[in-house]
């Protein structure tokens, strides 16, 4: 991509108007603020790539923040995991920080506004609370203890820190206004009283400050210039503003844009989250997720995901993203880079009568047809081969131009091959083809003319590797996974058949020494790597990155979006 030449998205657009008017000093400051309650999925790689490729794009500097006001739900395995996420996506961050490491600057800015007679301490239980908030078209009704003195207010704060009260016995409350037309500046929540460690700050605290009261304050400390958000927090930003002008400190400017929805994919941390408790996948890297670590479990190059997020672009306006772009991506990439390989993923054993027993040969095959500079190796052909179940039929239509009975095809790489008979077992069961081949036909051709339609790929018996390979469909099948009858759970709708084992595939010798971060294309089957967890030495797992082709859509043939 070429960033100089790109039209800027609007936000990007926001940013160079910025410099050019010398605000900020010229100066560029982003943060990636995730919170560490759970593994960053592919909707966190949009917000990466536009917080670092802003900076980068710009001279300017991007900050990773941990939102950490959350104690019951974060764990420092998150933190470690959100960290080796992105710099697998390729980029640094300038400074790392916590928004934890702020708790006492937040505060004591907290007893400024009680100062200033802008936070009161509120005796409401939650649902009091509510029921005094009103509603749109409905206003909202002052709590009694908003009139508080601002010594009472000090001394009740001082002892809600001290540990004095229960959870959700009071709260620090901002003061604006209980009419207000947005909800959020219905003297909103600072602080609530928990009881519970923190993973940073241990007990030191039973108080713990909201999202909004710590995002915009944590954004000033850092001289955060651009605090970029997706759009549910546009109703926060009139907060976001009022909090940073009443303590007349740096102000960042929030701006907001559209989060990536992905077709058949569920995005929330919370849904991810029950689906690797209730034991659904086998964890937050379980190749099934769309976590960036699943990915990369799968063997998704990092490159194909930031030119995904690049092709996708930046927009204020909510619509959905078909998954089938993300593929496209990912094969774009791996296209010009894997390593083509023979794999039969589910073989049936094929005896070639005319070639001699206890011989065999090797046959030159090119590392990748797309990369005249990935060579070629040599790859070992027999009397006995391995070829897919599926490329043979014994009562063949007419359209089928692998192998049948009587019929010839073309090995790759290899010869033309004629099958004479089918041996099966007492169920019926195919177990092996008795098959001839023609040594005149070394170069994919016959000298007498005779044309054959299909190329199959084989991997010779004697070396082959054998292995299991795991193949993945989506986890769902329903474009938006959320989005389910009334009375139905959403984990009802996992498709059950996400995952096909396939245990007896027989690989290519090559692929013994295969590592985990190499990448391979099965010929005519997809993308694989080594898997990084359940492969040892001697007994290789495959993992199915992507398939060649995204398979037909209903309703694309008529146009239909
Ligand atoms: P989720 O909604 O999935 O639970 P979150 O927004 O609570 O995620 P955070 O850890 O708070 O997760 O997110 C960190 C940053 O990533 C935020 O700035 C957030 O706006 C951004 N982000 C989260 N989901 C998406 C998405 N689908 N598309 C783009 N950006 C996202
Ligand atoms: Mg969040």
């Amino acid at each position: 991509m070429n960033t100089e030449t790109k039209p800027l998205d609007f936000i990007r657009q926001i940013v160079a108007d910025d410099i050019a008017a010398g605000k900020n000093d010229g100066r560029v400051q982003t943060r990636f603020p995730p919170e560490p309650n759970g593994y960053l999925h592919i909707g966190h790689a949009k917000s990466i790539c536009l917080n670092f490729g802003m900076a980068k794009q710009f001279g300017g500097k991007c900050n990773l923040r941990f939102d950490d006001t959350n104690p019951e739900k974060e764990d420092t395995e998150f933190v470690d995991a959100i960290r080796e996420d992105i710099k697998w996506l390729g980029f640094e961050w300038d400074a790392e920080h916590f928004a934890s490491d702020y708790f006492d600057q937040i505060y004591d800015w907290a007893i400024k506004l009680i100062k200033d007679g802008k936070a009161y301490v509120c005796d409401q239980a939650v649902e009091e609370v509510r029921e005094y908030r009103g509603g749109w078209n409905k206003p909202g009704k002052n709590s009694p203890f908003r009139d508080r003195t601002v010594e009472e207010n000090l001394d009740l704060f001082e002892r809600m820190k001290s540990g004095e009260f229960k959870d959700g016995e009071k709260t620090l409350r901002a003061k604006i206004d209980m009419n207000a037309d947005n909800m959020n500046l219905r003297d909103p929540a600072m602080y609530r009283i928990r009881h519970v460690s923190h993973h940073r700050t241990g007990d030191k605290w039973c108080i713990y400050p909201t999202y909004d009261w710590t995002h915009g304050q944590s954004d000033s400390i850092e001289g955060i210039t651009h605090s970029v958000c997706t759009l549910e927090f546009e109703h926060h930003r009139p907060l976001y503003d009022w909090y940073i002008e009443q303590l007349d400190i740096h102000h960042p400017q929030q701006i907001e844009f559209a989060k990536l929805v992905l077709t058949q994919t569920m995005m929330s941390k919370r849904k991810l989250t029950e689906l690797v408790v209730g034991n659904h996948v086998s964890g937050w890297d379980d190749p099934l997720m769309p976590t960036i670590s699943a990915f990369r479990r799968r063997g998704v190059p990092p490159e194909a995901l930031v030119d995904f997020a690049d092709r996708i672009g930046i927009t204020k306006h909510n619509s959905m993203t078909d998954l089938a772009l993300m593929n496209l991506c990912i094969r774009d990439r791996l296209n010009k880079t894997a390593t083509r390989v023979n794999a039969v993923l589910d073989p049936i054993k094929v005896v070639i009568e005319n070639y001699a027993e206890g011989e065999f040969e090797m046959r030159t095959t090119p590392n990748n047809p797309e990369d005249e500079n990935a060579g070629s190796r040599e790859v070992p052909f027999g009397r006995e081969i391995y070829i897919e179940r599926s490329d043979f039929m014994e009562d063949a239509p007419k359209k089928f131009f692998r192998l049948t009975t009587g019929g010839e095809v073309r090995l790759r790489n290899a010869f033309f091959l004629k099958c004479n008979e089918v041996i099966k077992d007492d169920a019926g069961e195919i177990v092996e083809l008795r098959c001839t081949y023609d040594p005149q036909t070394a170069g994919g051709k016959a000298p007498d003319g005779r044309k054959v339609k299909g190329t199959i790929h084989w991997v010779s018996a004697k070396h082959a590797v054998d292995a299991e390979v795991r193949l993945y469909e989506p986890l769902f099948e329903n474009d938006d996974p959320g989005d389910v009858p009334e009375g139905t759970d959403w984990k009802d709708m996992i498709n059950k058949n996400a995952l096909t084992v396939m245990k007896n595939a027989k690989l290519e010798p090559m692929l013994k020494d295969a590592k985990v971060g190499e990448r391979f294309q099965f010929v005519r089957m997809g993308y694989f790597c080594v898997d990084s967890k359940d492969s040892a030495p001697g007994s290789p797992v495959f993992n199915r990155t992507v398939t060649l082709k995204d398979p037909y859509k209903k309703g694309e043939a008529k146009g239909k979006k």
